[in-house]
């Protein structure tokens, strides 16, 4: 079978104006020949100029969610059509934020990741269990569900990555335990449609965890917060991965 290539994601959220792209200039320039792959998701705001400053690197552009329509009457949304035309080649769906904030369902976000796939771009499709889920001994049946339901047929290694985001660990500074990641990763390996599917860790990695992360066994890379936003605090985790 041939070896998962290793991706390491950052996601923005929020946060960048035009005075954070150096910081993406950064992370291209220091690494022009990563041995992993690079995909930074900044605010759509900056897209376009993300994907100037980017052009020849290494370092792929990504969106941070998609609407499931190619266009029409939805105020305030975007497009996966309009994010390759801004020069993403990803997007995330189904972020436990939008979730959270904008109430999406697994079978919304299933259709956010075949509106990915329509355009041309790679879905990096994240699911989670809470913490009272986890404390409740629900954790595998609620990802087991959240795989069902946000994966449509056809997801392959070809045009998705799932990141394992436990949402009690995303921005909190708390992560499971190895063993709690390694059992959540081995569960949702083998119920993955296909074997050459990437399955990223996410939630509050950073330079001082991310080596310990890596090395456990289904972990093909990381989706990133707020360590993403400074090349300082990125680039370790992406090297971490790098000697993984
Ligand atoms: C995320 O936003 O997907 C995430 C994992 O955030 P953080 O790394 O800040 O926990």
């Amino acid at each position: 079978m041939p070896q998962r290539r290793k991706i390491a994601a950052g996601n923005w959220k929020m946060n960048g104006l035009a005075d954070s792209l150096g910081e993406a200039r950064a992370i291209a320039a220091q690494h022009p020949a990563p041995g992993v792959d690079i995909v930074l998701c900044p605010p759509a705001t900056l897209l376009a100029r993300m994907r100037d400053l980017l052009a020849g690197s290494a370092v792929d552009l990504g969106g941070q969610d998609c609407h499931m329509a190619e266009g029409g009457a939805h105020t305030g949304d975007i497009s996966a059509p309009m994010l390759a035309d801004a020069g993403a080649r990803h997007v995330i769906v189904g972020h436990s934020e939008r979730r959270t904030d904008h109430g999406e369902t697994d079978t919304q976000v299933a259709a956010k990741a075949q509106a990915a796939w329509a355009a041309g771009l790679g879905a990096i499709i994240c699911l989670g269990e809470t913490l009272s889920e986890r404390d409740s001994g629900r954790t595998l049946d609620v990802v087991a569900a959240q795989l069902t339901g946000s994966l449509p047929p056809g997801a392959a290694s070809g045009n998705t990555v799932v990141a394992y985001e436990p949402v009690w660990a995303i921005g909190t500074g708390r992560t499971p335990t190895p063993e709690e990641i390694a059992s959540v990763h081995g569960f949702l390996r083998a119920r993955l449609p296909d074997p050459g599917i990437r399955l990223v860790y996410g939630g509050s990695v950073n330079a001082a965890n991310a080596a310990a992360i890596f090395a456990i066994a289904d972990v093909d890379g990381a989706l990133v917060g707020g360590a993403s936003l400074r090349a300082a605090d990125f680039m370790p985790i992406v090297q971490a991965l790098e000697r993984a």
